[in-house]
């Protein structure tokens, strides 16, 4: 055994870690034998020294190894999922996960909640009246097996190596770093058991990685190290300099995505992205032999309403109402108040300040200041306007749903600062950018 300050020191002076010393230090990490000063250490040195991919893969198996390991051996189709490196008004795994169950997948989604000024799909989710978003493990199979799709929340026997390290990086500046997030996004995936994994990794104001070119190493670091650690995978690079959906908070959110699969609305980037990301789903689950087959697929799934119908039976097998797709606004929770946030001149929207409008949700309520905050399901804002939209002087930029008259006010602020408006009409930009496969 290698002791910990040694194990430290090398990494400290740039040198590489044999899989023994990181294994070592994994299982530090669930034992509690390394204390929180000796994890921060190594933290620090592998933010600052980085790690090669030869160290990341085994550090990403030994956090798998830390806790449980799903097995999903019995059901009788490929198992897949999608992990989304989050944004703002980014409801695409409430349409991705019963879509891609409607054409023969399984999708076993272990979702988080909000993260500083994005959203959380278990919020999400947990705005629908009855929704048991933390099931037993039986529950959550059964759910998979029903409806072929269930969305839940980590459960505490995943990665439990993961949970004590994020919780140290967190408070000592080492979580932006890119081996780092590599082994604690997948040692989770990992852990759930999938065959196959899609990665939507977003890039622009309203992502956590603002530039195009880190989100795209964070993608090719998560694709080489899941491929290393047997799972394949690919990623799309996504646009995030402006929300997904025209909607942002929670119980909206899921209204939008009931919407989206009944075909009663769907916003235009938001479908781009689900069905690009749809498609590579059924592809890396040999669902489909290329990309066109996997396009008629998700498109047939849709139209036929065979999406819509998974998405009902997976709230209905996870205790939800048995008839929400058909009354979802009967049994989400509405905000009493509403105000319209209006264009102040004509013109185009020329941009967005996609994290301001996350953050004005966060002030209304539908986040977290701290870990410990309840969220209100309610408040959010709708009919957000796409960039490229004309407006007229008085004409709705965005709707604000909130609790009180003080809150609507102080978010309508922010989201009125958010926008941008010019004469000139702004060339118009793909949202999925870029795929990286192996
Ligand atoms: N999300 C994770 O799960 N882990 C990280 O380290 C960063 C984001």
């Amino acid at each position: 055994m290698t002791l910990p300050q040694e194990i430290i020191r090398k990494k400290r002076d740039g040198e590489s870690l044999s899989a023994e010393e990181i294994a070592e230090f994994a299982s530090g990490l669930s034992t509690g034998t390394w204390s929180e000063g000796q994890i921060a250490s190594l933290a620090m040195a592998i933010f600052l020294n980085g790690m090669a991919r030869e160290e990341t893969v085994p550090l990403t198996l030994a956090m798998r190894d830390s806790g449980a390991v799903l097995d999903w051996s019995s059901l009788p189709g490929p198992v897949t999922d999608k992990h989304s490196t989050g944004g703002v008004g980014d409801n695409v795994s409430l349409m991705l996960a019963p879509i891609v169950a409607a054409c023969g997948a399984y999708v076993p989604m272990i979702s988080g909640r909000g993260l500083g000024h994005t959203g959380g799909t278990l919020d999400k989710m947990d705005s629908i009246s009855g929704y048991i978003s933390q099931p037993s493990e039986a529950a959550f199979e059964k759910a998979v097996r029903a409806a072929g799709c269930a969305i839940i929340g980590q459960t505490a026997d995943l990665a439990p190596a993961d949970r004590r390290f994020y919780s140290v990086r967190d408070v000592t500046a080492t979580v932006e770093s890119i081996p780092l997030i590599t082994a604690s996004i997948l040692s989770k995936k990992l852990a759930a058991g999938l065959q196959s994994l899609v990665l939507d990794v977003k890039s622009g104001n309203g992502a956590f990685m603002a530039r195009h070119e880190d989100a795209r190493a964070l993608a090719q670091s998560l694709v080489e190290v899941a491929e290393g650690a047997g799972l394949s995978t690919s990623a799309l690079l996504t646009d995030m300099n402006e929300p997904l959906a025209t909607s942002a908070g929670n119980a909206v959110e899921v209204k939008n995505a009931v919407d989206f699969l009944t075909g009663k609305a769907r916003d235009g980037r938001l479908e781009q992205v689900v069905l690009a990301l749809a498609g590579q789903m059924l592809l890396a689950a040999s669902l489909a032999s290329d990309g066109e087959e996997a396009d008629e697929q998700v498109r047939k799934a849709l139209a036929k309403g065979d999406a819509a119908e998974r998405f009902g039976q997976m709230v209905a097998a996870l205790g939800g109402p048995v008839d929400f797709v058909e009354r979802s606004d009967d049994y989400l929770p509405r905000a009493p108040e509403r105000i319209a946030v209006k264009a102040t001149r004509d013109g185009f929207v020329t941009g967005v300040e996609t994290r301001t409008l996350g953050l004005a949700v966060v002030e209304l309520g539908g986040g977290r200041r701290k870990p410990e905050d309840t969220v209100d399901h309610a408040v959010g804002l709708t009919d957000t306007l796409p960039i490229g939209s004309e407006v007229r002087k008085g004409d709705p930029l965005a709707i604000i749903h909130a609790h009180t008259s003080i809150a609507a006010e102080q978010a309508a602020k922010m989201v009125r600062a958010a926008f941008r408006l010019s004469e000139e009409r702004p060339a118009t930009r793909p949202p999925v950018l870029e795929a990286i496969t192996r």
